[in-house]
């Protein structure tokens, strides 16, 4: 292998001329709030997603003030429809932590970053490097898949011992001159060149140092456990209407989804079971079902049915009748506005996605 700053020298000049243009990448100096809110968005979301709902949220809260100064339903109505609610949470809550602990400033520190709500170990890297040159490496998924291949790291990167193993190596080759350039151009190597399934090496800068190419092991690295399969649950949600109003429900302030608004719930491991569970909170009857909704999280699987209910009874709890131009004004969870879209736009007929 040829020495390592040889590795990172070819990985800065390659940036140099590949560097993605992105929006959060052009305040010059780097501004850490835009720095944060971006990687904020980034943990779960493609970047092409990001770009527009990171315009639209500057447009909205400009800077950390701003966003500490507004209410949480219009931070969460912001966030709508990139899910994980608990990343915009934990960025309104720092927000405000930031404003009455730090004066409204930043912390240069990746340690005291990391205090902050929200903020892991990849994010202070992030941010402390980027805005503030300080020479931590932002250690994500790009960051491990590339150094493990480059490395020949035949650990799994999903274990602490791998993380830990990949982390030195990054310390030990970051350069103190450009570190928030280093965490960047690894970003955009692996988001583009060193990628999961077939890495394309012959575009690759660093190809004459990496041991998985030189091995011909790319398909090898980095070694990763496959993960838990999803739990599946069937989700049957009512559609409960009174003066054009449909009846929503408030999800509890922790856990999955806390918080959002949603069409009433249950969820079951059977279809008959989710809708009799439904008919039981709502003591009535569910009718034919008008929409059907196959959704995605990363722990789970909710296949969902949507039944039109006639009569019922309004549950104990944070429930309440919205109609569909109110529903513009709450947050509602991300399969939920699903539907809601689908009922606003009066579509009568079974939609299978
Ligand atoms: Fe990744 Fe291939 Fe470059 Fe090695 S040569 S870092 S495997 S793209």
């Amino acid at each position: 292998m040829t020495a390592q700053s040889d590795w990172t020298a070819l990985l800065l000049r390659w940036f140099d001329a590949n560097r993605r243009d992105l929006p959060w990448r052009e305040a010059r100096p780097r501004n850490p709030y835009h720095v944060w809110v971006s990687e904020i968005m980034l943990q779960q979301t493609r970047t092409e997603t990001v770009k527009d709902y990171f315009r639209r949220w500057m447009d909205q809260f400009p800077t950390l003030e701003a966003l500490a100064r507004a209410p949480e339903e219009q931070v969460l109505r912001a966030w709508q429809g990139l899910g994980y609610y608990s990343r915009a949470r934990n960025l309104h809550k720092a927000a405000r932590q930031v404003m009455v602990e730090y004066g409204g400033e930043m912390p240069r520190e990746a340690r005291t970053l990391e205090s902050l709500p929200g903020i892991g170990a990849y994010t202070a890297g992030a941010i402390a490097s980027m805005a503030f040159g300080q020479k931590v490496p932002a250690v994500d998924g790009n960051l491990l898949r590339v150094l493990a291949r480059l490395y020949g790291v035949d650990q799994d990167i999903a274990s602490t011992a791998g993380k830990k193993t990949l982390t030195r190596l990054a310390e030990a080759a970051i350069p103190a001159d450009r570190p928030g350039d280093f965490n960047e151009a690894l970003m955009d190597l692996g988001a583009n060149v060193c990628i999961p399934k077939v890495p394309r090496c012959d575009q690759c800068p660093l190809r004459d140092t990496c041991q998985a190419f030189q091995e011909n092991r790319t398909d090898q690295l980095p070694v990763k456990r496959p993960k838990a399969p999803q739990k599946e649950f069937a989700a049957a949600c009512g559609l409960l209407v009174r003066e054009g109003k449909f009846l929503l429900h408030k999800r509890p302030g922790k856990g999955m989804l806390a918080s959002m608004w949603e069409f009433p719930m249950v969820l079951g491991k059977a279809e008959t079971e989710a809708r009799q569970g439904l008919e039981t909170l709502l003591q009535t009857r569910a009718g034919e079902y008008l929409w059907e909704h196959k959704h995605v999280f990363t722990h789970q699987i909710w296949y969902m049915k949507a039944y039109i209910l006639e009569g019922g009874t309004v549950p104990e709890g944070e429930y309440g009748f919205f109609s569909p131009e109110e529903w513009e004004q709450i947050p509602l969870a991300g399969p939920h506005a699903k539907l809601a879209a689908f009922l606003k736009k009066g579509v009568d007929s079974k939609e299978r996605v």
